[in-house]
């Protein structure tokens, strides 16, 4: 990978129900040892502001709003986005390769603009699902052939499980930036994730940036879990 540096492959998931849960927990975080994600939760109810303010602390923000709507939307949120200052953002990538065309272009002329990032099938449905809403081909097939379109219009990467990430990298090349999450310290703390792999496996798979909620959420000392995450991937303490 060029676009990255070695440090900082984690991305935390902030998925807290207000701004002030999510800002009194960041206090424990240091912008050098991680990057934050800002999902629909915490956006819809704090909403921008909390988004500048966390960037405001050094923090790279991936705002995961999974964009999909017609092109001129999608291409006005990015740009909207992009004025946040966030690092990251998401689209779908079934919206289409016209939309995610004009949110690549939205992008292009703005200064230090976010990384792009596509999302492929959500790792909620399997292939009975997709037969279900008229998509015949299997959910591996399905997961590549947006990832290729994906990356044929320009977007940077995508958003996948660790399961899928060998598959894609073989498939896609060493630029293309895979983020995933479902990432679990140990194989006994699933939560709501079904299929999990340590933040070592993941990368060994070829999966960029490690997207981890709970474990450190929800860690009796999280600046501890970020420091042992860390020491084991190889980033910043
Ligand atoms: O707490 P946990 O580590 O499971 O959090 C994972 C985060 O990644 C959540 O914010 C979740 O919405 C997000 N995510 C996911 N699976 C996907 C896409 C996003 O768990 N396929």
């Amino acid at each position: 990978m060029t676009i990255l540096t070695k440090h900082s492959r984690l991305i935390i998931a902030l998925d807290f129900a207000n701004a002030q849960q999510a800002l009194q927990f960041v206090e424990q975080l240091d912008p050098n040892s991680c990057r934050l994600k800002v999902g629909f939760e915490l956006f819809v109810s704090a909403g921008p502001s909390l988004v500048e303010a966390l960037v405001k602390q050094g923090f790279k923000v991936f705002l995961d709003l999974k964009l999909h709507d017609i092109p001129n939307t999608v291409a006005a949120a990015c740009r909207a986005a992009a004025r946040l200052g966030v690092w990251m953002l998401n689209v779908h990538a079934s919206g289409g390769r016209s939309m995610l065309e004009a949110a690549k272009d939205a992008l292009a002329g703005v200064d230090s603009a976010p990384l792009l990032i596509a999302v492929t099938v959500l790792t909620s449905l399997d292939d009975r699902d997709l037969g279900q809403i008229g998509i015949e081909r299997s959910v591996q097939e399905q997961t590549l052939g947006l990832a290729a379109l994906a990356q044929s219009v320009g977007i940077d990467g995508v958003v996948c499980s660790a399961h899928e990430a060998q598959f894609l990298r073989q498939n896609l090349g060493d630029e293309f930036v895979l983020v995933t999450p479902g990432i679990r310290l140990h194989e006994s703390s699933s939560d709501d994730q079904k299929r999990i792999m340590t933040p070592v496996e993941a990368l060994r798979m070829g999966s960029d940036y490690l997207v981890i909620g709970r474990p450190i959420t929800q860690a009796a000392d999280p600046g501890t879990a970020v420091r042992m995450i860390n020491a084991k991937i190889g980033g910043n303490a």
